[in-house]
C-alpha cells in the first residue's frame, strides 16, 4: 500500500474512491462493495492521475505496482471500461490502454461542471473539499482536472 507526501499541487490525501456507505452501493445502484478491498484506499489518488512530465513512466509503474497486488483489479478495470474513463490509471489499465468511449453529445452538464470545478481550485480548494462540495466523487475532481490539463493553451492548475 502507498502512502506518499502531498503532491507538489496541493493536492490533499484524498482517496480514490469514496468512502462507501455500509450497503456499498453506488448511487445508480450500482455495486462497489469491491472497492472496500482497493489496494490504493490510502494512496495518493496523484499517483494514478499522472501529469505529464519527465517523471510521468515513473509514476505509472509505481501506480501499475499497486494495482498488481490489488486484489479487485478486474473490477476495477471493468468499472472504468464500463464508465468509459477517460483519464487516469484503473486497474493497472492506463487511459492509453483503455478502448476509446463513444462520443457523447451530452457534454453540457460535464462542462458545467468542470467549469465549477476549475473555478474552485482556482479559489484554492483541494480535490477533496471540491467534492464535498460537489457532492461528487474526489476520482471526478482529478478527472476533470486532467481533462483541463489536457485542452490546447491550459496551464498547470
Ligand atoms: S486496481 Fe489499482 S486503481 Fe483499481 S482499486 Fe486496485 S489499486 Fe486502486
Amino acid at each position: 500500500m502507498v502512502t506518499r507526501p502531498l503532491s507538489a499541487r496541493g493536492l490533499t490525501a484524498a482517496r480514490p474512491f469514496p468512502a462507501l456507505d455500509p450497503a456499498g452501493i453506488g448511487r445508480d445502484g450500482e455495486d462497489l462493495t469491491w472497492q472496500r478491498d482497493a489496494a490504493c484506499r490510502d494512496a495518493d489518488p496523484a499517483l494514478f492521475f499522472p501529469e505529464r512530465g519527465t517523471a510521468i513512466h515513473r509514476t505509472i509503474a509505481a501506480a501499475r505496482q499497486v494495482c498488481a497486488a490489488c486484489p479487485v483489479a478486474a473490477d476495477c478495470r471493468a468499472f472504468a471500461r464500463r464508465h468509459h474513463e477517460r483519464f487516469g490509471i484503473w486497474g493497472g489499465e492506463t487511459e492509453q490502454a483503455r478502448p476509446r468511449p463513444p462520443r457523447s453529445r451530452g457534454t453540457r452538464p460535464r462542462r458545467d461542471r468542470d467549469a465549477r470545478i476549475a473555478r474552485l481550485t482556482r479559489e484554492g480548494l483541494t480535490a477533496e473539499e471540491i467534492a464535498a462540495r460537489l457532492d461528487i466523487n474526489p476520482r471526478t475532481v482529478h478527472r476533470a482536472r486532467a481533462r483541463q490539463r489536457s485542452e490546447p493553451g491550459a496551464t498547470a492548475a
